[in-house]
């Protein structure tokens, strides 16, 4: 019979730093334990954490949090101008870049340094510096929780699109992410350095995909408040997305308004834009904050709850809608 830990804080498994308690808690360090821990218990209400790096706690969970840390990188496939990875879910998403970058293989480079493990990278289809994550992604392992088998499902499957996919929509919580099968260049040849801070960084030189990531690190280290320090879960919330026609009147008003039109007739517009608007970059309520720097990225400034947090999040939401009619979706688990 597998022991859980009971009656454990999470605190240290969350980057907002934010004191919860969860009833029973197990470090899950294979897919067979894995599935024996969920056949020997089918009425335990569970959750899954990972870097704890994408959660918003707002209260205590009496059920069983399983902390996922399976270990592992397999090239299953090599040819002469790629290769396929199989990554367990538990390992660092970082490190595994950086065991790319050490391989020379490319494709991940514009994603450094984003905090959290290998099996949550599918959920919102992490994206930075203009790279998706699905853009290498090939297939993931995963246990369904209805059958408890193993299912392989294949990247057109997952439905990805901004920092979304089947597992934050419409297989929410059906899904325990096991292993993910990135495919990589070898060696790299497609760089993307188009996006505004790398292109600056670069102008027309051509970097290695060594110096893309050392980049990418240097931008976000100066941007970014690092959660050691300063706790936070990176943007708290989505970039929405308007009708031409809605933007076209809030460009009567706002004429400097930043836009990325997109393919379809939607315009995108930064969140962080509307919140500095509304002058609450850089400001304090309790001990929850906007950071200085970037106002998408919500902080616990020591020992702000999950509720504090949360609080100010809605107070955001809410002025955004009245000011400029546009809901804010958080981008962020609230639990
Ligand atoms: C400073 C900072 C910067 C960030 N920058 C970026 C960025 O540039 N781009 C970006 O996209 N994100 C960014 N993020 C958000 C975050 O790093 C990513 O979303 C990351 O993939 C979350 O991984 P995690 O392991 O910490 O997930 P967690 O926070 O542990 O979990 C997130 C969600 O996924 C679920 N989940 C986790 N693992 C599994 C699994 N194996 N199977 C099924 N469900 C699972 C959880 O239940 C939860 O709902 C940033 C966060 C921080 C703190």
């Amino acid at each position: 019979m597998l022991r859980f830990e009971e009656d454990v804080s999470l605190k240290p498994y969350n980057t907002f730093g934010i004191e919860v308690q969860t009833k029973y808690f197990f470090k899950v360090t294979s897919a067979s334990i894995l599935k024996e821990i969920l056949n020997q218990n089918p009425t335990l209400p569970i959750r899954i954490l990972g870097g704890g790096s994408n959660v918003l706690f707002t209260e205590n969970f009496d059920g069983l949090t399983l902390y996922i840390a399976n270990k592992g990188i397999e090239l299953v496939e090599e040819t002469q101008n790629k290769v396929l990875v199989e990554v367990q879910a538990g390992e660092n998403w970082h490190d595994f870049v950086c065991w790319c970058l050490d391989q020379n293989y490319g494709g991940v480079e514009n994603l450094a340094l984003i905090p959290g493990s290998v099996g949550a990278t599918p959920i919102q289809n992490i994206g930075a510096y203009g790279v998706e994550l699905t853009s290498v992604f090939n297939y993931c392992k995963a246990l369904n929780l209805k059958s408890l088998e193993e299912e392989r499902i294949p990247k057109e499957a997952c439905e990805f699109d901004y920092r979304s996919s089947i597992f934050k929509t419409h297989q929410k919580g059906n899904y325990i992410i096991t292993s993910v099968c990135f495919e990589l260049q070898k060696p790299p040849h497609q760089y993307q350095i188009d996006y505004g801070p790398l292109k600056d960084y670069f102008g027309t030189s051509v970097p290695s995909i060594q110096e893309i990531a050392k980049a990418v690190i240097s931008i976000r280290e100066s941007k970014l408040p690092n959660p050691k320090i300063l706790g936070n879960s990176g943007s708290f919330f989505k970039n929405p997305m308007i009708t031409q026609t809605h933007f076209e009147q809030l460009l009567l008003k706002y004429p400097e308004i930043p836009n990325y039109p997109l393919d379809e007739p939607l315009v995108k517009i930064p969140a962080a834009w509307l919140i500095d608007q509304l002058g609450f970059k850089g400001t304090q309520h309790g001990a929850a904050g906007v950071h200085e720097k970037q106002a998408l990225v919500l902080v616990n400034h020591g020992n702000a709850s999950g509720k504090d947090i949360l609080a100010l999040a809605q107070q955001i939401q809410k002025a955004v809608q009245e000011i400029f009619e546009i809901t804010l979706e958080t981008e962020v688990n609230i639990l």
